[in-house]
């Protein structure tokens, strides 16, 4: 699998580094499949089908993402302006800084949004956080809580009249969603509940005795999102409003 870097649209944009080609203009090469985006989405399909043998080419658009870049462990006051300089992130990410995810630790890698801008109908605003601009794309900042969807998502529009029905229910996707996370590796119980279906889990994060006495009492109301799922690494650090820098990236 090769990463190219597309040409450069701004000086954001660094020059090709360590680990990335250029492709010369002359030079023709042939691939049998293009992804474009390097996120959860785009990185998961090139791994299957570089795994499967495909040559595979992955455009990204953001700027390579190395463990250099990440600080979520350092104290605020080890940063250059403390973790204060929302005022100043804003200038420039008033939409991506709303999401306070886009802050002194992070906001390098989300979009410029006087350089990306968008638009929405006049009645519909919409506020378009959580866009990344580097390699990897948003697992750089997820809270990796690690949900499956289940027919009550997936035929949503037949409960609520909103939308359109998935073509496909969830036992179609169900030995996908066990593939990835045999891969990611995540945490979580079993509990048999029809709205957020089991997985193939490790052994949950213990809860406290406060949570465990909580989780006893929602239970028998319904109100229950499950118990510690998550991409195992680190899900109760501090990584999300600091990026979150895990061998599941
Ligand atoms: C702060 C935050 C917390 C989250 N927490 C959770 C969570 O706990 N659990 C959960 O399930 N989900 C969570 N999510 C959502 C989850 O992270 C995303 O749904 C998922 O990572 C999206 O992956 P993706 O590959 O579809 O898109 P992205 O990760 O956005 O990847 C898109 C990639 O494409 C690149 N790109 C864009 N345009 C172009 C172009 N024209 N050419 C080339 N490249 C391009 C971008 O630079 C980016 O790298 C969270 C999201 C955010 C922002």
């Amino acid at each position: 699998m090769e990463a190219l870097t597309p040409p450069a649209r701004n000086v954001t944009i660094p020059q090709t580094q360590k680990g990335m080609q250029r492709v010369q203009r002359e030079k023709k090469i042939e691939y049998d499949a293009i992804v474009v985006g390097s996120g959860a989405s785009g990185g998961w399909a090139c791994k299957r089908l570089a795994e499967a043998g495909l040559k595979v080419a992955l455009l990204e658009a953001g700027k390579p993402q190395s463990d250099q870049n990440f600080s979520e462990h350092k104290p605020a006051f080890e940063l250059k302006y403390r973790n204060r300089a929302a005022e100043m992130i804003r200038k420039t990410q008033a939409v991506q800084s709303v999401f306070e995810v886009c802050n002194e630790y992070t906001s390098d890698w989300f979009v410029n949004d006087l350089e990306e801008p968008y638009t929405t109908p006049k009645d519909q605003p919409f506020l378009w956080m959580g866009r990344l601009r580097v390699t990897g794309g948003r697992t750089n900042v997820w809270g990796r809580v690690s949900l499956r969807f289940s027919d009550w998502d997936l035929q949503a529009a037949s409960h609520d009249g909103f939308g359109e029905d998935w073509p496909l229910s969830y036992k179609d996707l169900e030995p996908y969603y066990d593939l990835v996370e045999k891969y990611v590796g995540v945490t979580g119980m079993a509990e048999g509940l029809e709205h957020l279906p089991d997985g193939q889990f490790q052994p949950a994060m213990p809860l406290t005795c406060q949570e465990t006495l909580v989780r006893a009492f929602v239970f028998q109301f319904g109100f229950y999102d499950g118990s510690g799922r998550g991409a195992h690494r680190e899900l109760h650090a501090n990584f999300e409003r600091h990026g979150s820098q895990s061998d599941v990236e």
